[in-house]
């Protein structure tokens, strides 16, 4: 008999250099790969580039993310998984769910998303609920060559799968509050989230579902900050019918000032820790590992 499947993931963008919070992310899910296969598990860790914004990757990034990783000692799976070599799949998901009425058009600038939330009757934290514009309005924005977004309908989402109340996602790490074991998934939090962007016609959410779908991850390991995330992802795997992983969420590291990492803060990148003679040894025992 097989081993029981593990597969685990690291899924930074090449947006900017990789910080010590990515070195903790990279180093959670490897280890966690690693302690599955002592276990007897196939444990196996993968690496993908989420590199759908052609604006802001760089392929300066992309290089700078294997020569990291590399210096911290993982190792990971070949191929690479790049998103932008894969729209064709993301295209493939976004036309079977507009295909059975769960996505509209949305032609809002982000002012007017914006402004559309703050009117909202429950005030400033709402997220955004649209839903599509009359017909012959909309035919004649296409026509007239109108940029637009696709966002998934919550009311549409909700009436498919006759509430939301079976979405449930196994936390194995730390949710909000240290909270683990089975939990609600709460969509509506996340609003009729976009899933293909004016500009790029993927975004984030989408791709990331169809992607830990297809490369049968079974465990997805990522930062708190991304808890949020998780409620929508949830709901777009009932949409497709798509297994889900179990999630572990883990704890988000901060800088000597308290504020967790973050790309902009350039001199906690891996290469200036590198540069300026630090040992990957120093950084992974730093890092608790
Ligand atoms: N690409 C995302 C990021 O860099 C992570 C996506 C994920 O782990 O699901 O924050």
């Amino acid at each position: 008999m097989s081993p029981a499947a593990f597969v685990t993931r690291f899924a930074p963008s090449p947006t900017g250099y990789l910080h010590r919070g990515h070195a903790f992310s990279a180093l959670t899910a490897c280890q966690a790969a690693r302690d599955a296969a002592n276990e007897g598990l196939s444990g196996r860790f993968l690496l993908r580039l989420e590199d759908i914004d052609a604006t802001r990757c760089r392929p300066q990034f992309e290089a700078a993310i294997y020569e990291d990783l590399a210096w911290l000692g993982l190792h990971w799976e070949q191929p690479v998984r790049r998103q932008s070599e894969h729209m064709a799949d993301y295209g493939a998901a976004l036309r079977d769910l507009s295909e059975r009425g769960l996505t509209y058009r949305c032609f809002r600038t982000r002012r007017e998303v914006a402004e559309a939330i703050e009117s909202a009757p429950h005030g400033a934290m709402e997220a955004f609920r649209g839903g599509p514009l009359p017909a012959d309005e909309e035919e004649a924005r296409v026509e007239a060559g109108e940029a637009y977004a696709w966002r998934l309908s919550l009311d549409a989402a909700e009436r498919a799968l006759g509430g939301f109340g079976a979405l449930t996602f196994d936390e194995q790490g730390q949710g909000p509050n240290g909270k683990h074991g089975v939990i609600q998934a709460r969509p509506e939090l996340g609003g009729d989230v976009v899933l293909a962007r004016k500009d790029v016609g993927v975004a984030y959410h989408l791709a990331v579902v169809v992607d830990d779908a297809l490369q049968g991850v079974t465990q997805v390991i990522r930062g708190q900050d991304l808890f949020a995330a998780t409620h929508v992802q949830r709901l777009l795997q009932a949409l497709l019918a798509l297994p889900t992983p179990a999630y572990r969420h883990h704890r988000l590291l901060t800088g000597p000032d308290g504020k967790r990492y973050a790309k902009r803060d350039r001199a906690e990148t891996l290469r200036d820790l590198r540069a300026s003679g630090m040992t990957p040894q120093t950084l992974r025992a730093e890092l608790g590992f």
